[in-house]
């Protein structure tokens, strides 16, 4: 019998709504043994951990080439995946509000509707989505959010009003309230009154808040320039606060735990100001989140818990090249907001121990909406996937967890706004529209900054050979050219009989109709 390969092997679709996977059978009973012996004798189920920071690189950590090489040792990250799983083809969205929002519906924003992220107080988020932590507070564990936000402002998007149990964090982005206060970056505005008065009275808070299930969020305290620079401080304490009551409790949880950094405009935190080699502030706000890393796994062991963890962790996006160099580190080509590997390729490292192999290393493609229904297989809690709506993610499980696990997904799907992009088989991507990364009306090479190209033909670019997407190699491998037809008719089609959704998309006036 032949090795398996994604390209040459077919998947299995289980239901109308279900993305087709492959299916190991082997490694699905080794993970399901190994499930088995984890619940054997204990009163709690497994916890979970997903800590997702905001814009930093495939490439920053260490253990992915960068760390001590540009400028930012990153040990506990590189500790983690020494003791755990290192994904190398994880697949984020290409920006902040389109990768959370997969994140916790487990669906492409094409369905879950936000395109792009919601700004300023935009009304509009994930309201009317079915969420993780939605699903696991309704099977009896305790969701916690803490830190970023930003997948809706509206009180019916906030995290309390969609699944969690406590949320304390901010409800947008970062620089959205901090550049208007920087008179480096708007001087216009800080040395004016008048529009000091017209930003203060655009419809967003400019506070982190504390808010409880089906309650109001109460402000905590308005995000100046040095509180932000306190936020991760801050958030990390409210964490491992959680972490140490939740050890006394009788219910498993969910912490969803976001930084703020290392998004722009950073502002390190001053046991972290110039610390860093290469003394930057994105440097040295990545000397803080690696500190928060380490904190985090040692309330966890402190507390007896890191054996019943699954630590998941990740970054929302690739590097804001526009912003550099307040900016993350990729090999690829182009940055955030991009479907070109730079903007969507983000680090992905599993923990669990006992459980995951120490020491894995894959390149199976593992995408942000496999997230959701692969934490619900783990809690045990499959049949509660909702199918009155399709869900793009594929259970994951039995790829994370068996110690020879292979990737249960044969295709990532690429989307730049409204745009199917492309998609990847294997080391294989078809590209049929990008973000032109030469734009010379920009002085950034950067995703947002591109202008949309739609190929005349499509393109093939082969990420092993070609990790930059330079060189075109469709002609000379024509052969590949229905496997990705194939994949791609699939995945369209699926919208015939689930429509799109759009919440927020490039027009701001329908933007407005979904106020609540
Ligand atoms: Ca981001």
């Amino acid at each position: 019998m032949p090795s398996f390969d994604p390209i040459a092997s077919q998947t299995v679709r289980a239901a109308p709504h279900l993305e087709p996977g492959f299916v190991h059978a082997d490694q699905v009973e080794a993970a399901r043994r190994k499930l088995a012996a984890h619940r054997d004798g204990r009163k709690k189920r497994l916890n979970f951990l997903v800590l997702l920071m905001d814009d930093v690189g495939w490439g920053d950590f260490g253990c992915y080439g960068g760390g001590v090489a540009v400028g930012a040792p990153t040990p506990n990250f590189d500790k983690l995946a020494r003791n755990g799983l290192q994904l190398t083809s994880c697949y984020s969205e290409p920006s902040c509000s389109p990768s959370r929002a997969t994140l916790l519906t487990g669906r492409v924003p094409n369905r879950h509707g936000l395109h792009r992220p919601p700004m300023y107080g935009e009304p509009g988020g994930l309201q009317g989505e079915v969420t993780l932590p939605q699903l696991l507070s309704d099977a009896g564990y305790f969701t916690q959010a803490v830190g970023k936000w930003h997948v809706g402002e509206n009180e019916a998007s906030q995290a309390q009003n969609v699944g969690f149990d406590d949320f304390y964090g901010f409800l947008s982005v970062s620089d959205m309230y901090s550049e208007w206060r920087d008179p480096q970056f708007f001087p216009e505005i800080v040395y004016s009154a008048a529009r000091t008065e017209w930003i203060k009275n655009m419809p967003f808070n400019r506070c982190f808040v504390h808010a409880r299930k089906g309650g109001q969020a109460e402000n905590v305290e308005e995000v100046t320039i040095p509180v932000l620079s306190l936020l991760d401080e801050k958030w990390c304490q409210y964490s491992e606060a959680f972490i140490e009551r939740m050890a006394g409790e009788d219910q498993p949880w969910l912490l969803y735990h976001c930084t703020r950094g290392a998004h722009f405009d950073n502002y390190p935190h001053e046991k972290y100001l110039g610390q860093s080699p290469a003394r930057h502030p994105y440097k040295d706000t990545m000397l803080e989140l690696d500190a928060i890393m380490g904190r985090l796994v040692d309330s966890l062991r402190r507390t007896g818990q890191l054996e019943d963890t699954l630590i998941l962790v990740s970054s929302d996006n690739g590097p804001h090249m526009e912003t550099w160099p307040d900016s993350a580190f990729t090999p690829f080509r182009c940055a955030k907001g991009s479907t070109w590997e730079g903007g969507v390729r983000v680090p992905g490292l599993v923990m669990w121990p006992g459980v995951i192999e120490a020491g894995r290393q894959s390149d199976g493609l593992f995408d942000f909406n496999d997230i959701l229904p692969t934490l619900l297989a783990m809690a045990g809690e499959s049949a509660r996937l909702p199918s009155d709506r399709y869900i793009d993610g594929i259970d994951q499980t039995s790829f994370l967890l068996a110690d020879d696990g292979l990737s249960n997904r044969k295709y990532h799907y690429y989307w730049l706004v409204k745009n199917f992009s492309g998609l990847r088989c294997g080391e294989y991507k078809m590209m049929l529209t990008a973000t032109s990364d030469d734009d010379s009306g920009s002085a950034g090479p950067g995703g947002f900054t591109g202008v949309l190209e739609r190929f005349t033909y499509a393109r093939l670019y082969n990420l092993y050979l070609d990790p930059k997407e330079t060189h075109n190699y469709m002609t000379r491998k024509l052969a590949y050219v229905e496997a990705f037809q194939h994949g791609m008719r699939d995945h369209l089609g699926t919208f015939r009989r689930y429509p799109p959704k759009t919440v927020m998309g490039l027009d701001v006036s329908r933007a407005q109709q979904q106020k609540s």
